[in-house]
C-alpha cells in the first residue's frame, strides 16, 4: 500500500495528498506534519486499522470538502486520491487514483473563497525589463493578460493578489509571497502552452505567453475548466492610477493597519448588495481612473442615485435578490454546482426583471446603458424552475434532484417505487398481525436489503417460514421471498432513477453551462449598477460630496475628513481640515507635536483622491482636484521589520522609488522620513529629500510633508513652493488640548515637552526639559544668530554647509574652522586644543 502511496504522491510533489484508506482521507509522512496543525487534528505516529508506522493524520470522507478548503485558504494545494473500487469486493491491494486536484488558484468551492474578493491565478514569464502576466480567475471568468515593468511586478501582486502563481522552473517571485502557492513547469511546458492553446494565440498583444500557460494549466487540472472563460482581455496595469503596496498599505485600502479587513476604507465603503457588485468596487479602489470622461460618467451615476433615494432603495432592494449569478455559473460550466445552488442561481436571474424594473426611472447615460444591458434570462429560468424539484438537495447525488415532469420514465419508476414501498408497509402489517409481533418493522440496510427485524424478546414467535439474515445484539433479521421480490423491484427501480436523474441533470448543466454570454453581461450590469447605488448610498449616508476635476493641476478640499478614523475611532469628535496645493504652493510641511493628528490629516487627503478617482463621493464639504496619475506613501516602517529588512533600509528603497517614479501629476506622503536612523542623518535626508522634489521639475509633484523635525520648517524660508502648516494646540491651565486643526505656521517646538506632560512624566523631569529646551535654543542663537538650516551657500558656514550641531560643539568646530595653522605655534595649537576638547567634553 505504501509503494501505491509513493507512486501517486510523486505524481503531485507540490500537493498534500488526501489516500482514501476505509472511511478516512489519510495524510503520511510531511503531508501530514504540514496538514495536522492547519487543519487542527491529531498527528499520530500509527494508523488505527493497518500496520503502518509513519507521521499520520486523517479526515473523515464525508467532511474532505472542508478540511480541502481550509488548507486552501492556507495557500497549499490538494491532490485526491480515491478507490476505485470497493474494498470488499477488492482481490490484494485496492486500486486507487488521483481523482482531482484543487489548488488556491483554481478552486471553485464557494467554502474555499471571499465573495467580495477575486480568486487570480497568476501565470508569469519573466524579463528583464518587462514581464509578462496573467491573471485568471475562474470562479468568475475573468481573464486579463498583458506585459508589466520589471520594476512594477511587485505593485501588480500587491494589488491583486493572485491565490497561485505559475512561473518557469527556476524563476523566482519578485517578492517574497507569503500563503501564496507556487506552481513551477519547466520552460519546454510553457513554450508547448503557447503552441498549443489557440484561444491565447488569438489573444495578440504582450502577454500571449502567460496566457497561454494559464489556460493550459487550468485545463490540466480540469478538462472543462475553462468552458466559461472568454478570451484574455488586456491587463491595462498602470494606465491606470497607481497605487503600490506602501500606499494601499497606508491608505488601509483593503486591510486596515491591524490586518482587519473590515476596518478598511472597503470594508468600510462596502454596503454593495451583491457579491459581482462587491468584487466591482474592489477593482475601483485597486485601480482607479485617471480619465476625466469616465470619473465624470461615475460620478454623474452616484449623483443621479443620491438625489433619487426612492429610486435608490428599490434598485437595491432588487439587487438583494440577485445573488452570485457570476459564480454560480463558474461552477454550472465546470460541471460542480450542486442542484440547490443551479435553484439558488436561477432565482437570480428571475430577480433581473425586478432589477431593470427598479431602473426604469434612471436617466443618466452610464446608469442607462447598465440597466439595458440587462439581458433576458428568463427561458434560462423556466428550464431550471421546470426541471429541478422546489426544494432541490445540496448534492446531486443524493437523489431526488428532479421534477417527476422533466422525464416520464422517471415519473413511471417513480410510481413504481412507491408503489413497491407501500407494498412493503403492506407485508410489515400483515407479518406483524400473522407472527403477532408487535415491533415487528421493515429495515433497510445497504449491504444486507431489506429486512423485518425482530427484537430479541420475541424471537420465539419468527414464523418457520422466514429465512434469517443477519444476527444483531438484540435482535434479528429475516426476510420472506415475497419481501425479496419487493426488494429486487425497488433496487432495480432506483438504480435506473439514479441514472435517469444523473443524466438529466448532466445534460441540464450543460445547456445552461451555453449561456456564458448572457450571464456575463447579467453580472456586468448587476455589478455595476450595485457599485453606482452602493457608493450613492455611502454618500448619502455621510454627506460626502461630489468632487469637481480641475484641468490645472490643484489640490483643494474644505472640511475633508478621514473617513475611517471618523467612523472608527470615535474617541473624540472628528475635525474637518482643509487642503491647498497649487503649483505655487505645492509642498506642505506639517509640523507638530506627536499624536497631534499630522498622519491622519496626510492620509485624508490622499484618501479624498483615491475615493473620488474611484468614482466615489469624497467625505468633505467641497473638493476640487486635478487627476492624480499615482498615490505615493512612504509612512512608519515598523511594520516592516517582520521582513527581515532594516527598518531604515525599506524606508530609504522607498524613498529611492518615489524620487525616481514621481511625476508633476503624482501626490507624494512623505511622513516621519528620516525617522529610522540618527537625528542628524534623518534630519539631513529629509531636507535634500525636500529640496530635491522642490528642484526637480520633473518631480514636481504634490507632496505633504510630516515631521517632528522642527529644524524641516526653515526650508519654507529658501524654497517659494514650500509652506510650513502645524497642528493647533491649545493650552489650559498649563495642560495641552490638540485641537486636530491644521493651521498655517511652524510649530512651537516645545510641544514634545507638553506630550510628555499629559503622559504623566513626573513634574520635575518636564521642568527640567523645558530648562534644558531653553538653553539649547539660546546657545543655538549664540552661534548662528539666526536659523541654522537656512543658510545659503557662501555664508559663513562654508559651501552649502548645514550646520547640524548646536552649542558648544558647533562653536568649536566654528573655531576649528577659523583658525590658521600655519600662523600657528606649537604652545597656542596645544592649547587651542585643550579648550576644543574641554568644549567639547562640556557638550556632552
Ligand atoms: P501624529 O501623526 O501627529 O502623531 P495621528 O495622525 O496619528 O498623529 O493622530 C493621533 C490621534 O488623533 C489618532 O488617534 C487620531 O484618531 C486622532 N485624530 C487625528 N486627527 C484627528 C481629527 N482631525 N479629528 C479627530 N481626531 C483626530
Amino acid at each position: 500500500m505504501l509503494r501505491q502511496y509513493f507512486e501517486m504522491k510523486s505524481r503531485v510533489p507540490d500537493a498534500i495528498l488526501f489516500y482514501r484508506l476505509g472511511d478516512f482521507y489519510e495524510m503520511f509522512f510531511d503531508d501530514a506534519k504540514e496538514a495536522a496543525p492547519l487543519l487542527g487534528i491529531a498527528l499520530t505516529a500509527r494508523h488505527r486499522d493497518s500496520d503502518i508506522e509513519a507521521p499520520m493524520c486523517g479526515v473523515p470522507w464525508q467532511s474532505a470538502d472542508h478540511h480541502i478548503a481550509k488548507l486552501i485558504a492556507a495557500g497549499r494545494k490538494v491532490a485526491v486520491c480515491d478507490q476505485l473500487e470497493e474494498a470488499r469486493g477488492a482481490k490484494g491491494l485496492v486500486r486507487r487514483d488521483i481523482t482531482r486536484v484543487v489548488t488556491p488558484g483554481t478552486v471553485l468551492d464557494p467554502n474555499a473563497l471571499l465573495p467580495a474578493v477575486p480568486s487570480y491565478l497568476a501565470a508569469a514569464v519573466p524579463g528583464n525589463d518587462v514581464w509578462e502576466v496573467a491573471l485568471l480567475d475562474l470562479s468568475t471568468g475573468g481573464f486579463r493578460a498583458g506585459a508589466v515593468p520589471a520594476g512594477r511586478v511587485p505593485d501588480l501582486f500587491a494589488l491583486c493578489r493572485p491565490r497561485e502563481l505559475l512561473l518557469p522552473e527556476g524563476e523566482e517571485p519578485p517578492l517574497p509571497l507569503p500563503g501564496v502557492a507556487r506552481t513551477v513547469r519547466p520552460s519546454e511546458w510553457f513554450d508547448r502552452a503557447r503552441k498549443a492553446e489557440p484561444r491565447a494565440a488569438s489573444f495578440e498583444g504582450p502577454g500571449a505567453a502567460a496566457a497561454s500557460a494559464a489556460i493550459l494549466y487550468a485545463r490540466e487540472l480540469s478538462p472543462r475548466a475553462l468552458v466559461h472563460v472568454g478570451p484574455a482581455e488586456p491587463l491595462r496595469f498602470g494606465e491606470r492610477m497607481s497605487l503600490d503596496a506602501a500606499a494601499l498599505a497606508t491608505l488601509e485600502v483593503f486591510e486596515s493597519s491591524e490586518g482587519q479587513a473590515s476596518r478598511s476604507l472597503f470594508g468600510l465603503l462596502d454596503c454593495t448588495k451583491t457579491p459581482p457588485g462587491a468584487r466591482a468596487l474592489r477593482e475601483c479602489l485597486a485601480s482607479p481612473s485617471t480619465d476625466p470622461l469616465e470619473l465624470e460618467a461615475r460620478w454623474d451615476a452616484v449623483a443621479e442615485l443620491v438625489e433619487r433615494s426612492q429610486d435608490r432603495e428599490a434598485l437595491r432592494r432588487a439587487l438583494a435578490e440577485v445573488g452570485d449569478i457570476e459564480r454560480r455559473f463558474a461552477r454550472i460550466a465546470v460541471g460542480t454546482a450542486g442542484p440547490r445552488e443551479v435553484g439558488a442561481w436561477a432565482e437570480g436571474l428571475a430577480a433581473l426583471p425586478a432589477v431593470s424594473g427598479a431602473a426604469a426611472g434612471l436617466s443618466g447615460a452610464r446608469l442607462r446603458s447598465l440597466a439595458d444591458g440587462i439581458p433576458d434570462a428568463s427561458d434560462l429560468v423556466r428550464r431550471v424552475r421546470e426541471a429541478l424539484v422546489a426544494e432541490p438537495p445540496v448534492l446531486a447525488s443524493a437523489g431526488g434532484v428532479l421534477r417527476d415532469e422533466a422525464d416520464p420514465e422517471l415519473a413511471e419508476l417513480r410510481r413504481l417505487r412507491h408503489g413497491a414501498q407501500e407494498a412493503l408497509l403492506e407485508i410489515e402489517a400483515a407479518e406483524r398481525k400473522r407472527s403477532g409481533i408487535s415491533n415487528l418493522r421493515v429495515r433497510y440496510n445497504r449491504v444486507f436489503g431489506y429486512s423485518l427485524e425482530v427484537g430479541a424478546a420475541h424471537r420465539e414467535k419468527v414464523p418457520s417460514d422466514w429465512i434469517r439474515r443477519q444476527s444483531l445484539a438484540n435482535a434479528e433479521r429475516f426476510v420472506t421471498p415475497a419481501l425479496k421480490e419487493l426488494e429486487e423491484k425497488i433496487l432495480t427501480a432506483e438504480d435506473r432513477i439514479g441514472e435517469i436523474e444523473a443524466r438529466l441533470y448532466r445534460e441540464l448543466l450543460e445547456e445552461l453551462s451555453l449561456s456564458a454570454d448572457r450571464v456575463g453581461q447579467a453580472a456586468r450590469a448587476v455589478a455595476g449598477l450595485d457599485l453606482s447605488a452602493a457608493l450613492a448610498e455611502t454618500a448619502a449616508q455621510g454627506a460626502w460630496v461630489r468632487p469637481k476635476l480641475s484641468a490645472s493641476p490643484r489640490l483643494t478640499i474644505r472640511n475633508g475628513r478621514h473617513p475611517l478614523v471618523e467612523s472608527l475611532r470615535r474617541q473624540e469628535p472628528f475635525t474637518p481640515n482643509d487642503c491647498d496645493l497649487s503649483p505655487e504652493k505645492r509642498i506642505l510641511v506639517v509640523t507638530g507635536p506627536n499624536m497631534g493628528g499630522k498622519s491622519t490629516y496626510l492620509r485624508q487627503v490622499a484618501t479624498a483622491v483615491l475615493l473620488a478617482q474611484a468614482g466615489s463621493f469624497v467625505p468633505a464639504t467641497a473638493m476640487e482636484t486635478s487627476v492624480v496619475d499615482r498615490i505615493f506613501t512612504r509612512v512608519g516602517a515598523a511594520d516592516h521589520l517582520s521582513r527581515g529588512e532594516s527598518t531604515f533600509m525599506v524606508e530609504m528603497l522607498e524613498s529611492a522609488a518615489i524620487l525616481r517614479e514621481a511625476t508633476s501629476r503624482s501626490l507624494i506622503l512623505l511622513d516621519e522620513v528620516g525617522r529610522g536612523t540618527s537625528t542628524f542623518d534623518g534630519l539631513s535626508i529629509a531636507w535634500a529629500l525636500l529640496e530635491y522634489l522642490h528642484d526637480e521639475p520633473a518631480r514636481a509633484a504634490f507632496v505633504l510633508f510630516a515631521t517632528h523635525y522642527h529644524e524641516l520648517t526653515e526650508i519654507a524660508l529658501v524654497k517659494p513652493a514650500v509652506t510650513n502648516a502645524t497642528m493647533a494646540v491649545k493650552e489650559i491651565g498649563g495642560k495641552v488640548l490638540f485641537l486636530r486643526k491644521v493651521v498655517s505656521g511652524a510649530a512651537d517646538r516645545s510641544y514634545g515637552i507638553h506630550v510628555a506632560e499629559l503622559a504623566g512624566l513626573p513634574a520635575a523631569v518636564t521642568a527640567r526639559a523645558k530648562e534644558i529646551l531653553g538653553n539649547l535654543e539660546k546657545q543655538e542663537l549664540d552661534v548662528q544668530g539666526a536659523p541654522v538650516l537656512a543658510r545659503k551657500k557662501g555664508e559663513s558656514a562654508g559651501e552649502g554647509q548645514m550646520l547640524l550641531f548646536t552649542g558648544q560643539e558647533a562653536l568649536a568646530l566654528e573655531k576649528l574652522r577659523a583658525v590658521d595653522v600655519n600662523q600657528l605655534t606649537p604652545v597656542a595649537a596645544l592649547s587651542l586644543l585643550a579648550s576644543l576638547q574641554d568644549r567639547l567634553k562640556g557638550a556632552e
